[in-house]
């Protein structure tokens, strides 16, 4: 949960967190890396992860509160009609996923770093509603490379990963062309990813500084 909002207007700044706080959305198609990217830059800018509201069963390894919060659809349905998203986008078109806006607010303010992994519709609310928030989307080296990390997720069933395959590719597309995002970074090999990922974000806060 979001620790409290300071009620001074200039939140005071730890010493160990360097620079404003800033929204980092990071997308990408399933299977791309984003997860494993997005834990690494946690660690480097002593992050926090925005964890999202989804209507989407919870897998065995999952953790409500802490991977999403796991909500039924009038539950979802009720945080939407009180306002409580960000943003919020049916994905895949089926289950719905969502922002909830208070603890990424609180946290920005205290001038913590704060990740979003969201799809291309959520990345494009949040450029309309927050146009100061970064966006990065992460590609794959090619389309042999993204099946066969899809595969070794192994979180699906064969049938699963062909789909998302196929909606990775519409995605892909899309990504170039709504504007949401600053850069688009191949994730070839992990380590220079991070690092090109790293320099970007450092660069776009020492310019907010
Ligand atoms: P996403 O969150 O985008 O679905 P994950 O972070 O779960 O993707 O990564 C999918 C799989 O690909 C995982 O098994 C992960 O360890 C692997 N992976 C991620 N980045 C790389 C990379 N640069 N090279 C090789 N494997 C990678
Ligand atoms: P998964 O079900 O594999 O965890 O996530 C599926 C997709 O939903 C990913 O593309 C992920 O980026 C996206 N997603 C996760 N949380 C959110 C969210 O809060 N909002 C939106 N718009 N997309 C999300």
């Amino acid at each position: 949960m979001a620790e409290s909002l300071q009620s001074d207007t200039h939140p005071a700044r730890p010493a160990d967190r360097c620079g404003p706080g800033m929204l980092l959305v990071v997308s990408g198609p399933s299977g791309v890396g984003k997860t494993t990217i997005v834990h690494r830059l946690l660690e480097r800018f002593d992050g926090v992860f925005s964890v999202s509201a989804t209507t989407r069963p919870r897998s065995a390894a999952e953790v409500d509160g802490v991977d999403y919060h796991f909500l039924d659809e009038p539950t979802f349905q009720r945080w939407i009609d009180e306002g409580r998203f960000l943003e919020h986008a049916q994905v895949f078109g089926r289950s719905w996923y969502g922002t909830p806006r208070e603890p990424v607010d609180a946290q920005v303010a205290e001038g913590r770093l704060v990740l979003l992994d969201i799809d291309v519709q959520g990345a494009t609310q949040v450029r309309a509603a927050m146009p100061e928030a970064f966006g990065i989307f992460i590609l794959p080296p090619d389309e042999d490379t993204l099946l066969a990390r899809l595969r070794a997720r192994g979180r699906e069933d064969e049938a699963t990963i062909e789909r998302r395959f196929a909606e990775a590719r519409r995605e892909m597309e899309t990504a170039r062309t709504c504007g949401a995002y600053d850069a688009f970074v191949v994730n070839d090999d992990l380590d220079r990813t991070v690092e090109e990922v790293a320099a970007l974000v450092g660069k776009r806060r020492e310019r907010e500084e």
